[in-house]
């Protein structure tokens, strides 16, 4: 399909027995990781864009890259490739709304975006090209080819920073570097959203645009939302489990951002913690996937907390601080590319030796290891997409610390699985809890699986939900029932025995990284 503004104009005259003025400068605003109309910067650019008088009017114009080998190559879940699905129709309405038609192209191979990009560009008449910026090393330098085929073209290029409230970069530390560690990087960013509060503040709503093409003419081409993708489907029980947990669109996102203060925010601080409760927000998929800024959530938090961001009410300030934990993870991107090498944070672990059996792994991934926490976990993961942080951080903990597996088999195995998969947040998560990333603590904080199930989920409800096995047992005996039935009570339960003795495998992992830091 070749879509000629020009086509569109003369049908439209034909049509209305109208003159129009003809746009000799259009804008396209590219969509990435930032499926919203409302505070979406590169969008509220394109759309507000205004020439000069000599320069008539001109139409705006939005693409959406279906690109199968990129998301692949990222290990984009498929459950997250639905979600994005969903939220692309939701997306391309919005857009209808405002008079701008969305372009849907799918692209075979992964280094024919950026031609892709620029040939619609050239179609279109496209003066002006706007994105939100990606942090990752690949999305920069794919960014990096646009630019200069756009240059070569005389179109102008424009980048602009959305994912965060203060964009990476921008806070250092006394001594002019990047901060490494979260603390002082927290207090940093409060001093600097504290003496500018207007930084906070959402970008008024867009009009529809009366100038951009009416949708009706655009009917004719038709860039339908697919609503799967080869390689990417995913079974009909978990596509409900999805929807139900996680419908598309900003709308319903709001909602939930609303609930959330309203009703959860200030108890979080407790709740957040405890595996069955609900006490977070679930908004994780839609920040992931640029459904909702963070600066909306960050402001609405603002607003219910009598205007105040570091302080006021303690569950309030500590949601923020969650935020803050992403932006701080994407400073770490922006400022040590290497991790998105696959190399760990503190470049000096890349020779640890990992033992990396295979049998080992399967069972964590399956949630067998026999330590019903950890099983839980992982099964909501398999189950739902998604998993509470507390069990992230439990599972990433044993899979490294218990197991002695490479870190990279874990972050990979969430990205394949996770609907709310966030290459700087998963790889943070993971290196925290494996101590090759940013954590202030050194190597010896290993958490213990039976402890801290009976501390985060002390009725057990999280883990009879997750491990029907174990549901007859009470709130003593399921988080170590190997421990505490009898061997032939325990036999019964068609439960397996822990894959290894926590204790004895502490000491083993506290030796391999003590030694592996003397050797250094
Ligand atoms: P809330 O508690 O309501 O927090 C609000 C938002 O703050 C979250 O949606 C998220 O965007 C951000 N946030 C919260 N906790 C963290 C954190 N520890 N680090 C960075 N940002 C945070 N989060 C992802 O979004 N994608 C991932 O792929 C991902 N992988 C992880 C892997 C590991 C090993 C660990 C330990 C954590 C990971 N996290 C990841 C962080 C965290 O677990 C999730 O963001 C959180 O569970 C999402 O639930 P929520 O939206 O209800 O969070």
């Amino acid at each position: 399909t070749t879509l000629n503004p020009d086509n569109l104009i003369k049908k439209q005259k034909h049509d209305s027995n109208q003159s129009i003025d003809i746009p000799i400068k259009n804008c396209l605003m590219w969509f990435r990781t930032d499926l919203r109309i409302q505070d979406n910067i590169a969008l509220h650019k394109a759309s507000t864009m205004i020439f000069t008088k000599s320069e008539k009017s001109k139409y705006v114009f939005a693409i959406y890259l279906i690109s199968p080998e990129e998301w692949r190559s990222h290990d984009v879940a498929p459950t997250k490739v639905d979600f994005l699905l969903r939220n692309l129709k939701e997306l391309k309405e919005s857009l209808n709304e405002l008079n701008i038609p969305l372009i849907i192209e799918s692209v075979d191979n992964a280094s024919d975006v950026p031609g892709v990009v620029i040939d619609w560009c050239k179609r279109l008449r496209i003066s002006h090209l706007f994105a939100n910026i990606e942090y990752e090393v690949d999305e920069m330098k794919r960014d990096k080819q646009i630019f200069n085929l756009a240059t070569f073209n005389s179109i102008k290029l424009e980048m602009l920073h959305s994912q965060c409230i203060v964009n990476p970069g921008l806070l250092k530390t006394k001594e002019e570097k990047p901060y490494r560690v979260y603390t002082p990087f927290k207090n940093s960013w409060f001093r600097y959203v504290e003496s500018d509060l207007s930084i906070l503040e959402p970008l008024p709503d867009l009009f529809p645009n009366s100038k951009s093409i009416r949708i009706s003419y655009l009917e004719t081409f038709s860039f339908k939302v697919p609503s799967s993708i080869p390689g990417f489907e995913i079974s009909s029980e978990l596509a409900k489990i999805s929807r139900l947990n996680f419908p598309a669109g900003e709308q319903y996102c709001h909602s939930l951002l609303s609930q959330f203060i309203l009703q959860k925010a200030s108890k979080y601080s407790n709740a957040r913690d405890i595996l069955s409760q609900n006490g977070t927000s679930s908004l994780s998929p839609y920040l992931a996937s640029g459904i909702i800024s963070a600066r909306q959530c960050v402001y609405k938090a603002f607003k219910a907390n009598n205007n105040k961001i570091s302080t006021g009410n303690s569950g309030i300030v500590k949601w923020i601080e969650e935020i803050i934990w992403r932006e701080f993870y994407r400073q770490i991107l922006a400022a040590f590319p290497h991790v998105c090498k696959n190399m760990p944070f503190k470049k000096h672990f890349k020779n640890i030796e990992w033992n990396n059996e295979e049998e080992n792994f399967m069972r964590w991934c399956q949630g067998k290891t026999g330590y019903p926490i950890v099983d839980a976990g992982m099964r909501q993961l398999n189950g739902m997409g998604w998993m509470h942080n507390r069990a992230r951080m439990i599972v990433a903990m044993f899979l490294v610390k218990d197991l002695l597996i490479d870190w990279r088999k874990g972050e990979r195995y969430f990205m394949n699985h996770l609907i709310d998969g966030d290459f700087a947040n998963n790889n943070g998560g993971w290196q925290w809890c494996a101590s090759t990333g940013s954590d202030a603590q050194p190597y010896f904080r290993i958490f213990n699986p039976t402890t801290q199930s009976s501390k985060f989920d002390p009725t057990g409800e999280y883990i009879r939900k997750w491990v029907p096995e174990l549901k007859h047992l009470d709130s003593k005996q399921i988080h170590n029932p190997f421990g505490v039935l009898k061997g032939s009570e325990f036999k019964k339960l068609g439960y397996p025995e822990p894959i290894v003795d926590h204790q004895k495998a502490r000491i083993v992992a506290l030796e391999k990284f003590k030694n592996f830091c003397v050797r250094l």
